[in-house]
């Protein structure tokens, strides 16, 4: 049997899919009864589909004013579903006869039955873009844990005190102060090329650190007053051109709520990995600024012929150590696996190397991963 906890989202699941179906019934009795009514079908069904879906996006707007007692509003506003969209079609043939304004209680009708709908999505944290990209999501996880979170702080060394708990020494970036943070469990979610460097004290099985390869990139944000117009597809959030060496840019700018200038910030990515990662890294440190403009604005002309005299600056960052780049044999081999290896119980990882894949979900999985295995460590002790 399922238990209370899995039963009442089901439930929920099952009622919104219900009530949602039954808004739909309502809308196209509504659209058939006005063409019975008034006629013109075509233009009654597209005018009552368009106050239904407007009407809905209200509702869902109004629904972020919701905060307290969600349940028994969604109780009463489901009921209330049920009473206005299933008396509509009754009420409508009823006042027909007597009424001069009938559209105007038909689309009130309509309205109403599509913001009681609109009310069940929510409209609160609906967030699906923003501007601020990444910074966002980090905002978030930040506000409920700031306290804790110490910026500017480089962990150099982990090490076991006598007393079997962790010791991490801490170099304050700002002051150049250092100190030592005593801790009974530890998750280091850095990657396994700082790892070998923090750990380099502790004595245990080593992983074969040679086997996470990871590659360098270049990325450039290029400022440009303005793109050249040209025939083809207009620009895009992402671009990518065929056959050159970089994976194209995206409009930084695109998420920008004031939909006004030319102005934009053109971000480019460019992975180093023609050549063997270590040599790639070399080489890349060793290029001048003009250098890499060179590599650059030859792309964008080819994107963009006449992009050149738009450029206003290029702020261009080389990632040494840029995301691990899984090479034969990583993703299902002993290293990844050895490497993931909690150490005593006390020293547990994370970090999306571990993964072999350098993406978000993997961070967010990784991270998951090692808080559970954290958590099982205090039940089995
Ligand atoms: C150019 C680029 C573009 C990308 N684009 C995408 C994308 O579009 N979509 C996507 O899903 N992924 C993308 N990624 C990959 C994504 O950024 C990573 O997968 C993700 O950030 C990894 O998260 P993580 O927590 O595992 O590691 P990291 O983000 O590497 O976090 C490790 C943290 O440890 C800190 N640290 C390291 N050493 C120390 C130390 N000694 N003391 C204290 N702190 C330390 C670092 O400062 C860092 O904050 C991109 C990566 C790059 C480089």
């Amino acid at each position: 049997m399922l238990s209370t906890d899995k039963k009442l989202p089901a439930l929920l699941l099952l009622s919104v899919f219900v009530v949602a179906t039954c808004g739909l019934i309502y809308e196209l009795i509504a659209g058939t009864l006005a063409s019975y009514l008034l006629g013109d079908s075509v233009n009654q069904f597209l005018t009552i589909i368009g106050v239904y879906l407007f009407s809905m996006v209200i509702g869902s707007w109004i629904s972020k004013h919701f905060e307290k007692n969600i349940l028994s509003w969604f109780i009463q506003i489901e009921i209330l579903v049920g009473i206005v969209g299933g008396a509509s079609a009754t009420i409508l043939f009823l006042v027909f006869e007597s009424i001069a304004s009938f559209r105007m209680v038909l689309y009130g009708l309509v309205s109403l039955t599509g913001i009681l709908v609109g009310l069940e999505i929510p409209e609160n944290n609906a967030v699906l873009t923003w501007p601020e990209g990444n910074g966002w999501i980090m905002k978030k996880l930040a506000s409920t844990s700031l306290r804790n979170i110490s910026q500017g702080s480089l962990c150099y060394r982990l090490e076991f005190t006598a007393d079997d708990k962790v010791s991490a020494s801490i170099l304050h970036t700002k002051t150049g102060k250092i100190t030592r943070i005593i801790a009974e469990k530890v998750i280091l979610a850095t990657p396994q090329f700082v790892n070998q460097k923090l750990l380099a004290g502790i004595k245990r099985p080593l992983p074969s650190y040679e086997a996470f390869n990871y590659s360098p990139w270049f990325i450039a944000n290029v400022t440009v007053n303005q793109i050249p117009t040209a025939k083809g597809q207009g620009l895009s959030w992402d671009n990518v051109a065929y056959g050159t060496p970089s994976v194209g840019y995206v409009n930084a700018s695109q998420q920008h709520l004031a939909y006004s200038d030319n102005k934009k910030v053109i971000t480019y990515y460019l992975p180093l990995c023609d050549y063997e990662s270590r040599v790639a890294r070399l080489a890349a440190y060793s290029r001048t600024p003009q250098q890499w403009l060179e590599i650059v604005m030859p792309e964008l002309e080819f994107m963009h012929p006449g992009i050149t005299p738009f450029v206003e600056t290029m702020d261009a960052w080389i990632w040494g150590h840029g995301m691990i780049a899984p090479q034969v044999d990583f993703v299902w081999g002993d290293a990844r696996k050895q490497a993931a290896e909690p150490i005593d119980r006390k020293i547990f990882f994370a970090h999306t190397d571990l993964s072999g894949i350098s993406i978000f979900e993997e961070a967010f999985h990784q991270g998951i991963n090692a808080a559970k295995a954290v958590i099982a460590s205090y039940g089995n002790a």
